[in-house]
């Protein structure tokens, strides 16, 4: 059994070179009995569909309790003297397993029951005096867009492993500690919070280190940087994206980052959501000049914004899967519009890291099916010929095709999707708007 996470879309390209190198046929219908089974997982495989070419078995979500199944089939199975696929026969019925040439496209997953002792202990790796914890994964909150909380279930570690961990941690020389989570504000454990964490990391002599992304979070450790996620305005966050940050708490947040010293802002923002208005880009502009006054009232050095921005790609298994994506010319335009009025752009600015290739492959994946997945075969062959990078060979694929990219960014009905019938390993509200 050979494992792979494509946990980005671009190793996509990297695990089929993985394969070549391997000398093993990429495609699974050329591959023999000698062969191993090609596992792949990770967030990039949340649409399984584009990978069932090459896979023999894809796992969605967390997968750790589901390979461990796996290979408890396949072990009884050659323990029996099965054959590979009567073995994948076997694996396919097991929760959050997909095995194309056992199912086909006819795809229907079921809650995984995860069990919170499985969680695994984390590393004790330090270097330069820098460690990291993981004290929870997942995310309880439920963001209409997001991908992590409708695939995978929230988990935490309790106060005791944590300690534990930063125990050890501090036995092995840490001195700064990076405290990891999709979440920190929502970790509890009985009456303890993030706070307790972090109080218990200075006792043990450790500096904490930590991510903000929630208004909460502002005020760990020494920041003089602070990362924060309004997304879009106050109306369209609660009303389609279902983000539970109440603009009052951001804005205490922005005012309390000031009142420590914090002299850098970022703001992740998602353009081009069905039903934008004016009004609401205007709202980026305002949250910058909300911040540069209140630097200006706190006597403060004016501080550097930045808005990282990217365009709404619906992603399968959340409740805006069906949403249709903003063109990347018109993703593109905005931002420019925004920087535009912008009065002083070393001050503020809004920029993306996203290309546009990125983009398209992401659009791709997300949105495509088996027959996308031999476009990304023949873009990985285009690169080897032509000696592009994989991205640039996509791109050069679809032009030779004569393909009508932006037909993966319309919307499509739930019945064009090629997920259809997967259970939303964890089921969410749906956003009023989409009702
Ligand atoms: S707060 Fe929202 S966007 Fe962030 S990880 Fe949680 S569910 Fe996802």
């Amino acid at each position: 059994m050979l494992g792979f996470s494509i946990v980005n879309v671009n190793q996509t390209f990297d695990f089929l070179e993985a394969l070549e190198a391997s000398g093993i046929p990429m495609f699974s219908d050329e591959r023999d009995e000698k062969s191993p089974l090609v596992v792949v997982g990770g967030a990039s495989a949340i649409n399984p569909m584009p990978l069932g070419l090459f896979a023999d078995i894809i796992i969605m979500g967390q997968g750790e309790e589901a390979i461990f199944r796996c290979t408890e089939v396949m072990a009884k199975g050659k323990r029996e003297g099965k054959s590979k696929s009567e073995i994948l026969e076997e694996i396919k019925i097991i929760d959050g397993v997909y095995v194309p040439s056992a199912v086909g496209e006819n795809i229907d997953f079921a809650e995984i029951d995860y069990k919170e002792d499985k969680y695994p202990p984390g590393s004790i790796m330090v270097m330069d005096g820098k460690a990291s914890i993981i004290i929870s994964r997942s995310c309880p909150y439920e963001c209409a867009f997001c991908r992590l909380s409708s695939s995978q279930h929230y988990q935490k570690k309790s106060y005791q492993q944590i300690m534990q961990h930063l125990s050890l941690l501090q036995a092995a020389g840490a001195k700064e500690v990076a405290i990891v989570s999709a979440s920190a504000s929502a970790w509890r454990s009985g009456d303890m919070n993030i706070n307790d964490i972090i109080k218990a990391t200075q006792e043990l002599g450790m500096t904490p280190k930590s991510l903000a992304d929630r208004p909460e979070q502002i005020g760990f450790g020494n920041q003089n940087s602070v990362v924060l996620a309004p997304e879009t305005s106050p109306k369209l966050r609660k009303e389609v994206l279902n983000k539970s940050i109440k603009e009052k708490a951001l804005r205490e947040a922005v005012v309390k980052a000031l009142t420590i010293g914090v002299n850098k802002f970022t703001f992740y923002g998602i353009l081009g959501i069905k039903g934008e208005t004016e009004e609401d880009l205007g709202y980026f502009n305002e949250l910058a000049a909300f911040t540069l006054y209140q630097a200006e009232l706190e006597g403060a050095t004016p501080p550097t914004i930045e808005f990282n921005v990217m365009p709404l790609m619906p992603s399968p298994h959340t409740q805006l899967e069906t949403f249709p994506m903003v063109s990347w010319d018109d993703f593109r335009a905005k931002i420019e519009k925004l920087n535009e009025a912008v009065p002083n752009q070393e001050q503020v600015k809004f920029y993306t890291h996203l290309s546009e290739l990125d983009y398209y492959l992401e659009a791709i994946l997300n949105r495509g099916t088996i027959s996308e997945g031999r476009l990304c075969f023949d873009a990985y062959r285009h690169a080897k010929h032509h000696e592009v990078s994989y991205l640039q060979a996509l791109k050069e694929v679809i032009v030779e095709k004569n393909i009508n990219i932006n037909d993966y960014l319309q919307a499509r009905e739930i019945s064009q999707l090629p997920y259809k019938g997967i259970v939303q390993p964890t089921p969410k509200r749906k956003p009023r708007s989409q009702s």
